[in-house]
C-alpha cells in the first residue's frame, strides 16, 4: 500500500467505501483501513433503507438477492401493549442484505482505483503541528505503519477509532455518553411457519423490540434499549421473544450478536485542519431508531464533494472543509434533531402518556416515522387532535412545549453558520444547547 495519498480513511463501512468511490473517481489517491477480513465485512443481516436513497447518492438501486422485500405492514404496541396498532406499508422502504450491500459497495471502491487494505487497524491519528496528517496503522501481522494524507477521515463508526484518539483543543466528544446510545441485539432463527407477520414494540425500555417475518424461512428478533443505568440486556429480551414464538426455530441463520448505535443529534462539527468526520462517528444517524444507512451514505456524498474541492484548491484547512458541515445539516440534520428533541421528550414521560398520544389517534404510527415528529407537518390538524388528550392538560402543556422547542431546533439547524468563524460558531453551539435545556431532563429509570 502506497503510505502517502491524498486521502486515509477509517474503515470500510456504508459511509467510508462511498467517501473512498467518489474521492478516488475524483482522480485522488485514495486508501482506506478496515479491521476486518474483506469476506466478514458487512453485517450479515438485512437492513431497511429508503430505496431512493440509492439514486440520491448516485449509487444503482440494489437487485435480488441484495434486494430483499419491502416493508408491509407491521402490527405495533405502545410500551404497555395494550392495544395494538397497525402501520401501513410502506413500499418506498426495502430491506437490503447487509453484506451483499457492503461487499457491492467495497467493489466499487476499488474498481474507482481505491486501495483497501483489510484485517488493518487505524490505531490513531498523527499530528502534523495543529493539523492531522494522517493515521496510524496496525496491519494483521502488527506491523505498524504510518499512513500519511492530505485529508483524513474517521469514517470507523460510533466508536470513531480516530475521534476518540482527538486532542481536546480540537473540540470533538471522545464518547458517545451512555444516555445518547442504544445497546442492541439481533438474532434470527429458522421459520418453521410460512407466517409473515411483523410485530413492533415501540418505546419499550426506551428503545424497540421487533419480531418481523417479512423474509420467507426466517424470524428476525431484535431489540435495543437505551444504555440507562438498570436497563434490561437486550439478548434477554429477545430470548423472552423467542419463547413466546412458537414458530421460531432452533438455528440461528443470521445474527447472534449487537452492536452499539448513537441515537442523538449529530456532533456540532465534523472537521478540522485536514480532518473529517462522516456516518456514525459524527452521529449521523436517526435518534429515534439508530437508522443510519441512508444518512451516513448523505453524509459521505457531501464529506467527498467538498473534500474533493479543498484538494483541488490545495487547502485543507477547517475554513475549506466547513461547508459539509451546514450542508449535511440542512439536508439531514434538520429532520434528525427535531427528531432527537420528541425522543428526549418521550423517555422522561411516564409511559402511559406515550401509549395514550397514539392509542387515541393524536399521531399516527405513519406520521410519525419520517415525518421529524410532527403529524406531518400539520400543526392545525395536530392540534385540533390534542382535544381526545384533555384530561391530561399538563401532559399536553409539556407536549406542545417540547413541539415548539423541536421546530426551533430545526429553524437553529437551518441557520448554521455558513462560514467558519469561531465567535459565530460558539454562539450557535450555545443557543443549541440553551434550546437542549429546555427539554425535561431524560428519565432515569431506577436500578
Ligand atoms: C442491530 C442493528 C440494526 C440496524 N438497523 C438499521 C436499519 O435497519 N437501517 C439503517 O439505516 N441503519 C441501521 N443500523 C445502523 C447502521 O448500521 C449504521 O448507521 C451504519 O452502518 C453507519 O455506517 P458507518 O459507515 O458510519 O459505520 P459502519 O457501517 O459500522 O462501518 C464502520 C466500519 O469501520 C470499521 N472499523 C471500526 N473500527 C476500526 C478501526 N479501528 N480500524 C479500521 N476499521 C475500523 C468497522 O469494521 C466497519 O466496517 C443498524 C445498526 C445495528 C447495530
Amino acid at each position: 500500500m502506497n503510505n502517502n495519498v491524498d486521502v486515509a480513511i477509517a474503515g470500510a463501512g456504508i459511509a467510508g467505501c462511498l467517501l473512498a468511490r467518489n474521492l478516488a473517481r475524483d482522480g485522488h489517491r485514495v486508501a482506506v483501513i478496515e479491521k476486518s477480513k474483506r469476506e466478514d465485512a458487512g453485517h450479515d443481516w438485512w437492513d431497511t433503507i429508503k430505496i431512493a436513497t440509492f439514486a440520491r447518492v448516485g449509487m444503482p438501486e440494489p437487485e435480488p438477492p441484495e434486494l430483499m422485500s419491502t416493508r408491509h405492514e407491521a402490527t405495533v404496541y405502545l410500551p404497555l401493549e395494550t392495544k395494538p396498532l397497525t402501520a401501513p406499508p410502506r413500499p418506498e422502504s426495502i430491506h437490503v442484505d447487509r453484506k451483499l450491500l457492503e461487499q457491492r459497495q467495497i467493489r466499487y471502491a476499488e474498481e474507482a482505483g481505491a486501495e483497501l487494505l483489510f484485517g488493518a487497524k487505524a490505531t490513531g491519528p498523527l499530528l502534523d503541528g495543529d493539523r492531522v496528517a494522517g493515521m496510524g496503522v496496525e496491519t494483521a501481522d502488527g506491523q505498524k505503519i504510518e499512513l500519511r494524507a492530505k485529508i483524513t477521515i474517521d469514517a470507523a463508526g460510533m466508536s470513531g477509532a480516530l475521534r476518540s484518539k482527538m486532542p481536546e483543543k480540537f473540540g470533538f466528544p471522545r464518547q458517545v455518553e451512555r444516555k445518547d446510545m442504544f445497546v442492541t441485539y439481533r438474532e434470527i432463527r429458522n421459520n418453521t411457519t410460512d407466517s409473515r407477520d411483523d410485530l413492533l414494540i415501540f418505546g419499550k425500555n426506551n428503545g424497540v423490540v421487533w419480531v418481523n417475518r417479512a423474509e420467507a424461512g426466517m424470524v428476525d428478533f431484535f431489540a435495543g434499549a437505551i444504555n440507562f443505568p438498570g436497563r434490561p440486556e437486550p439478548r434477554d429480551i429477545v430470548n423472552e421473544m423467542i419463547r413466546k414464538t412458537p414458530e421460531a426455530g432452533d438455528r440461528i441463520m443470521r445474527g447472534g450478536y449487537g452492536a452499539p448505535i448513537p441515537v442523538r443529534h449529530c456532533f456540532d462539527s465534523f472537521v478540522a485542519p485536514g480532518f473529517m468526520l462522516c456516518g456514525d462517528s459524527a452521529c449521523h444517524c436517526s435518534p429515534i431508531d439508530g437508522s443510519g444507512m441512508a444518512s451516513s451514505m448523505i453524509a459521505a456524498d457531501h464529506a467527498s464533494k467538498v473534500a474533493h474541492a479543498a484538494l483541488e484548491n490545495g487547502d485543507t484547512s477547517v475554513a475549506a472543509l466547513w461547508p459539509y458541515i451546514g450542508a449535511y445539516k440542512r439536508e439531514q440534520g434538520v429532520p434528525f434533531v427535531g427528531l432527537d428533541a420528541v425522543q428526549k421528550f418521550m423517555v422522561s414521560e411516564p409511559k402511559i402518556n406515550l401509549e395514550l398520544l397514539f392509542t387515541r389517534g393524536v399521531l399516527k404510527i405513519e406520521e410519525f416515522w419520517g415525518s421529524g415528529g410532527g403529524a406531518g407537518g400539520n400543526k392545525l390538524k395536530m392540534l385540533l387532535r390534542l382535544i381526545k388528550l384533555a384530561d391530561r392538560p399538563l401532559f399536553v402543556r409539556r407536549l406542545i412545549a417540547s413541539v415548539g422547542i423541536g421546530a426551533k431546533l430545526k429553524e437553529h439547524y437551518m441557520n448554521f453558520p455558513e462560514k467558519y468563524d469561531p465567535a459565530e460558531f460558539a454562539a450557535w453551539v450555545n443557543e443549541k444547547q440553551r434550546l437542549f435545556a429546555e427539554l425535561p431532563p431524560a428519565m432515569i429509570p431506577p436500578r
